[in-house]
């Protein structure tokens, strides 16, 4: 056993973070901030790019949202942090051989995901996950094969949360204004050749249940290109449900019953110049039906049943019919499992206490978890940060602890001596070409200054082979 304490500058506590998107960042940054002890952190990403969700799912015309990416560039300029890109837990090494490298290891793998409607049809060509859209207009590697049919007039799109609201502005909006974002020039293509004038937004519980952050739904309020039309009885109704019971809801749904009813009444927003965002409530998909692909989608109207302290929606029986080729189910994200690692069905996360990971009840100890994959797909990019913060608390107490004895670390870590060469020299073995920090700016060069010649914010890299060809 070393003579020197773990986290001294002797003997620096190292850590692995897996999942480079803000989580991680975060995680990160306040591991590398820590006053008291002397860390090392490794940031693991499968892909060359890093930010995850500010570069894949942030949309491209919230330009003012993507500037986290400054903090974290921050963070990697800071010492003791190196980012290996293009490095996959499960592909290049067993989640075994990574604890085995570290003190300890912060997966923060998002939820890569989606929910399932569960209805006849929903595998029919022409109905996928707005997961898949949004990670093919944002350049993520794994959707450029997406193929779209955008030649009908009417799209459907379930849920009404905010990845909802990106989906309407990237279905809807001028393609002048989306092409001076990054937005990748083969979406743009596909998307300046759509003929969808009509994007119509099923909610299955009432507007009362909306959940798009007020400050979106005015957005498209206030978009020159977007109409919005709500039915005036849907609201007046779901007015009198919450009048009833106005102890039940927060602030936030009555700035948006507020919202929706000027929108109703004419006094906020305009006639959209592209198209019309129609926000039908209490329906739900009940199949999707065509010959090979979608060609309508059969709709259930519900009413609200009081479920605890909530409402739940309950057919009804009632059937209405819409013709569409394109339905985009939004109704969440979803965590996947990882080989080696304990995961919660049910919810769709790691199982963990203060964002140290459970297994049977116990700690797995020196393994954490942070932002997606911990809590469930919630929260917006901020809401990262005090998600990391909470679990490096979990994290470094566990060292203190292990400084007097008490240790919940890795069976051997408190003893064992880490460097940067076990990982290394075990990438370099199977040959992993691990893209550094140093390699990703200048994809990140690259990407601006074609950007630059295009006139927009950066054209990205889609194709891991390119990007690995570029920097070799
Ligand atoms: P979300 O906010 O949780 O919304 C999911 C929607 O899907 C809800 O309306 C939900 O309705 C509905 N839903 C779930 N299961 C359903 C089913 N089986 N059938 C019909 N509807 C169903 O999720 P999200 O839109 O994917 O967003 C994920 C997170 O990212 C959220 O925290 C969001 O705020 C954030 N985000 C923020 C921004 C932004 O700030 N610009 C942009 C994108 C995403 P119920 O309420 O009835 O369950």
């Amino acid at each position: 056993m070393s003579e020197h304490q773990l986290g001294s500058e002797e003997r620096p506590l190292r850590v692995a973070v897996v999942g480079a998107g803000p989580a991680g960042f975060y995680a990160a940054e306040a591991l590398l901030k820590h006053k008291e002890l002397k860390i090392e952190v490794d940031l693991l990403e499968r892909l060359p790019f890093p930010f995850g969700l500010v570069r894949f799912g942030v949309a491209p015309d919230h330009q003012k949202i993507k500037t986290a990416a400054a903090a974290y560039e921050r963070t990697a300029e800071m010492s003791g942090f190196r980012f290996l890109g293009n490095v996959q837990l499960g592909r290049d090494l067993s989640f075994a051989e990574l604890r085995d490298c570290y003190h300890q290891v912060v997966i923060t793998t998002g939820a890569a995901g989606d929910r399932k409607m569960q209805i006849p049809g929903e595998e029919l060509s022409g109905s996928l996950p707005a997961t898949e859209f949004v990670g093919w207009y944002n350049g993520h590697p794994d959707f450029q094969d997406l193929e779209l049919d955008l030649s009908g007039e009417r799209a459907v799109v379930v849920g009404v949360g905010d990845v909802t609201t990106d989906v309407v502005r990237l279905l809807l909006r001028s393609r002048e204004e989306l092409g001076k974002t990054d937005i990748t020039r083969a979406s743009l293509e596909v998307l300046k050749q759509s003929q969808i004038r009509e994007v119509v937004v099923l909610g299955r519980r009432g507007p009362e249940q909306l959940k798009m952050a007020v400050k979106e739904l005015k957005g498209i309020a206030d978009d020159p290109d977007i109409s919005v039309s709500i039915d005036p009885v849907e609201l007046a109704e779901a007015r009198k449900r919450v009048d009833a019971a106005k102890e039940r809801y927060d602030s936030a749904t009555f700035k948006r019953l507020d919202l929706l009813e000027a929108i109703s009444r004419g006094e906020v927003g305009a006639p959209g110049r592209r198209g019309t965002m129609r926000l039908e409530f209490l329906r739900s998909p009940k199949a999707l039906e065509g010959a090979g692909k979608v060609e309508r989608c059969i709709i259930e109207k519900n009413r609200l049943e009081p479920a605890g302290d909530d409402f739940k929606a309950r057919g009804t029986g009632e059937l209405e019919t819409l013709e569409t080729n394109l339905v985009l189910r939004s109704i969440g994200y979803v965590g996947t499992p990882l080989e080696g690692l304990p995961f919660d069905e049910r919810n769709n996360v790691i199982p963990n206490e203060e964002g140290r990971v459970v297994l049977d009840g116990e700690p797995l100890c020196g393994v954490y978890v942070s932002g997606w994959i911990k809590r469930g797909a919630t929260g917006v990019i901020g809401t990262n940060r005090a998600d990391s913060v909470a679990t490096v608390h979990t994290m470094i107490s566990d060292v203190m602890n292990a400084r007097k004895g008490e240790s919940c670390l890795a069976p051997g870590a408190a003893e064992r001596t880490h460097d940067a060469a076990a990982i290394d020299g075990l990438l370099k073995e199977r040959g992993v070409r691990v893209v550094s920090w140093a390699d990703w700016q200048r994809l990140d060069q690259f990407e601006v200054s074609e950007g630059k010649a295009a006139g927009k914010v950066r054209e990205k890299l889609v194709n891991v082979a390119e990007a690995l060809r570029r920097i070799s």
